[in-house]
C-alpha cells in the first residue's frame, strides 16, 4: 500500500484555539480547516499545537523549567488532560470532513533528554500511514531523561517526525502570512520574507523575540527547527492557516505562498 510520502501538516496553537482565551477552540477555524485537508493528494501526518490548551497550564506548573517540586506532577496530569482535550476535538473534527484520523500521543511513545526527544516508537505511525490513515500528534508534556519532564513542541515534532518518515514537505500553518523582518504584529514595517535558507538567516538579525515567547518559543525557535530539517533535504513552509484557502492549495501541490524554509 501507500508508499507515497508523507506531508506534514502543523496547526499552529494560534489557528486552532484563542491564545487570549483560556481553552477556547476556534471551532469554525477548525472545521474549515479540516475540510481543506481532506483534499489532500497526499499521505497526511498532522500535527497540533496546544494553544490556549496545553501553554498556560504548562506554565502555571513551570513545567519547561523540568521536575523541580512535587507539586508539578498535579500540573503533569493537569496539561496532558488540557491536550486529550483539544486533541479529541481536532481528531474529531477531521473524522467528520471525512480523514480516517487517529491520535497518537507523543508522551506514550516518546521520551526527551535535555529538551530534546531522545527515543520514539514510531512503528505504529509507520503502520497507520500504510493502511492510508491520518496520525494527529501534538505539542504535549514529556517525561525527560536529564529534566525528569519537559515540553515538547509541536515545532521539534514536526521536523523530528519529517526526517525520520522522510516527509515530502512539511507546512506549518500560523495566524500571520509567513516569516517577517520583524513581529508584524507589533512592527507596521515588517516585511514579508519569501524564502529562507541557512545562509540568509545568519544575516538576519530581527530580533526573535522574546515578546512572543511561549513556553516552546515562539517563531524564531520555529525556523530554528525549520532549518535543521532544510539541511536535511526537506523544504517547508510557513503560511497563514487562517487565510481560507491556503492549506487546500498547499495540500494539492501549491508553493510559495508564504515562507519557504529550505536548504538552498
Ligand atoms: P503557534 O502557537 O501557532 O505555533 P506562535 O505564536 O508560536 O505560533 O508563532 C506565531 C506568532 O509569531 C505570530 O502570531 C507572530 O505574532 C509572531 N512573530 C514574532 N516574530 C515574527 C516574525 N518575525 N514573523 C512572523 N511572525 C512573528
Amino acid at each position: 500500500m501507500a508508499s507515497k510520502k508523507p506531508l506534514i501538516v502543523k496547526l499552529g496553537g494560534s489557528v486552532i484555539t484563542d491564545k487570549k482565551r483560556p481553552f477556547t477552540i476556534r471551532k469554525r477555524e477548525l472545521a474549515r480547516l479540516s475540510r481543506e485537508l481532506s483534499g489532500s493528494r497526499y499521505p497526511l501526518i498532522v500535527v497540533h499545537g496546544g494553544g490556549s490548551f496545553g501553554h498556560p497550564v504548562a506554565a502555571k506548573y513551570q513545567l519547561e523549567q523540568g521536575y523541580k517540586h512535587p507539586a508539578q506532577r498535579i500540573g503533569i496530569t493537569l496539561t496532558r488532560l488540557a491536550m486529550n482535550r483539544l486533541n479529541t476535538a481536532v481528531v474529531y473534527s477531521l473524522y467528520s470532513a471525512g480523514l480516517p484520523a487517529v491520535s497518537i500521543q507523543p508522551s506514550a511513545c516518546m521520551t526527551l533528554d535535555n529538551g530534546k526527544i531522545k527515543t520514539a516508537n514510531l512503528s505504529p505511525i509507520k503502520k497507520m500511514l500504510k493502511l492510508e490513515m491520518v496520525p494527529v500528534l501534538y505539542g504535549d508534556v514529556v517525561f525527560d531523561e536529564m529534566r525528569g519532564v519537559g515540553i515538547l513542541s509541536g515545532d521539534q515534532l514536526v521536523s523530528y517526525l519529517a526526517r525520520r518518515l522522510a516527509a515530502r514537505r512539511v507546512i506549518v500553518g500560523v495566524d500571520v502570512n509567513g516569516v517577517y523582518t520583524s513581529n508584524p504584529k507589533l512592527d507596521k514595517n515588517a516585511r514579508l520574507l519569501p524564502l529562507i535558507t541557512p545562509s540568509t538567516w545568519k544575516e538576519l538579525s530581527f530580533g526573535f523575540d522574546e515578546k512572543t515567547k511561549d513556553v516552546t518559543g515562539g517563531m524564531g525557535y520555529k525556523i530554528e527547527e525549520l532549518l535543521k530539517l532544510a539541511k536535511a533535504g526537506i523544504e517547508s513552509e510557513i503560511v497563514n492557516a487562517l487565510k481560507p484557502g491556503t492549506i487546500h492549495q498547499l495540500v494539492t501541490g501549491k508553493k510559495g505562498l508564504g515562507t519557504i524554509i529550505r536548504g538552498k
